[in-house]
């Protein structure tokens, strides 16, 4: 069937519009991985609401869960009062997730999406410390207010602020001049030597898996170095799990695989369970220093969605769905490895871990005709990196083999049509 037309969006959206110039069609209904629009063409999503759709678009078991709570009347604004949902949420939070991996933080509901948790996390941070300057690294991406923006390494989203943005400092993320430079060894000299200008920053922040900054991975050593030196000089360890938390990289928080226990963590996207907007701030109880009301939002309290992220917490009750993640993953990475052989050696490399991998393409355009063709033929995958040059592919992590194994057809088929 032909594709619906764009042109209500042409005339009445706002030119900022970005995803819809991609996915020119317009969508009206969605299933686990897959995605039908208006004209009933059907589409395979391997972009999952950047990230924001672990379980899958209409999950049954969190759908039923949302429905009753709705049915029987259940609280649904509650600013930040206390409400039977929201206290259900926090206990089996507590049980499924913090407790097991002997974690203990207070939760903060720093508003409805990621930006308000980074933004929650740096006030809190420099609060602690009384420190104004944080530390963020290349590529990093945290969010579009000013706050977590001026956290953003990435010039054209900068360029949007129209205001000085301050209080960051920018240093090389792990592999930032390749394998052969230890960049936290470059940090930690700029934090010790007076004369680099650098001041004791209040926080470090970081993603262990730059999403948006092209799919960068940090290593374990530089992630437990990077702790390290985080507690040599009393600065808080800040991690950004907004894009990676909640399975993407295989496990529930991203950074459990490194060992390493940071000051604060940011999530939002599929903690909402549903693409339901919801975030956290994970706060060490020592420095959760707030006074009452210091930080408010009239969207903290969104019960369907402390319904849907408890219902989504069912995943997360024993290690069958790492183990499920874990054998997705590999899947796709040899795929991609295969992929790779047809393409003309040193023009595209592998990126990502566990269920966010994609393609390098040392000629940029390449990724996005890649992307174009991909949508062509009914899969939806977007572009990452500075230069928009990784195809990146991070399907619900709920996907059916089967769907998982269809996509990965598209892309072949794709990757064949741009070697010919
Ligand atoms: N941090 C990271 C790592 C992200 O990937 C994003 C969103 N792409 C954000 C923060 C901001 O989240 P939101 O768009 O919900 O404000």
């Amino acid at each position: 069937a032909d594709k619906p037309s764009m042109q209500v969006f042409e005339q009445l959206e706002s030119e900022v519009r970005s995803y819809c110039r991609s996915f020119t069609t317009v969508f009206s209904k969605a299933t686990g991985a897959k995605m039908w629009d208006a004209n009933s063409n059907e589409y395979i999503d391997f972009f999952a609401g950047a990230g924001s759709l672990n379980y899958g678009h209409n999950n049954p078991a969190i759908r039923r869960k949302i429905v009753d709570y709705m049915l029987e009347d259940g609280i649904t604004h509650s600013l930040d009062m206390a409400t039977k949902a929201k206290e259900s949420f926090l206990t089996t939070f507590d049980e499924t997730i913090l407790e097991p991996r002997n974690l203990t933080y207070k939760v903060m509901f720093p508003g409805p999406t990621g930006t308000n948790s980074v933004e929650s996390a740096l006030k809190i941070a420099r609060k602690v410390t009384g420190r104004n300057t944080v530390i963020s690294f290349t590529n990093a991406f945290h969010g579009m207010t000013l706050g977590s923006l001026a956290a953003t390494g990435n010039g054209y989203k900068r360029a949007g602020a129209g205001v000085a943005l301050g209080g960051t400092a920018f240093m090389p993320y792990d592999g930032y001049f390749g394998d052969n430079v230890n960049t936290v060894e470059y940090l930690a000299k700029m934090l010790e030597d007076p004369g680099s200008g650098v001041e004791t920053p209040a926080a470090v922040i970081l993603e262990t898996v730059q999403g948006e900054g092209g799919l960068n991975v940090a290593s374990r050593q530089w992630l437990q170095d990077i702790e390290k030196l985080c507690r040599k000089h009393d600065i808080l360890l800040i991690v950004d799990d907004v894009q990676m938390g909640c399975g993407r990289t295989g496990t529930f928080f991203s950074f459990e695989e490194a060992g390493i226990k940071p000051d604060i963590v940011c999530l939002s996207k599929s903690i909402g369970g549903y693409g339901l907007p919801l975030a956290l701030t994970l706060i060490s109880p020592k420095y959760d220093i707030w006074k009452p009301g210091e930080h408010n939002g009239t969207f903290r309290g969104n019960n369907l969605g402390f319904v849907a992220a408890e219902a989504a917490l069912a995943y997360w009750k024993d290690d069958s769905f790492t183990r499920d993640i874990k054998g997705k993953a590999d899947a796709i990475r040899s795929t991609l490895n295969r992929l790779i052989e047809k393409m003309p050696e040193g023009s595209v490399k592998h990126k990502g871990k566990g269920m966010i991998q994609g393609l390098s393409f040392t000629e940029p355009e390449m990724a996005s005709k890649l992307c174009g063709l991909a949508f062509e033929r009914g899969l939806i995958m977007e572009t990452s990196g500075p230069f928009d040059e990784v195809a990146k592919l991070m399907p619900p992590l709920t996907i059916e083999p089967a769907v998982l194994e269809a996509g990965l057809k598209i892309l072949e088929g794709c990757v064949d049509k741009l070697a010919a």
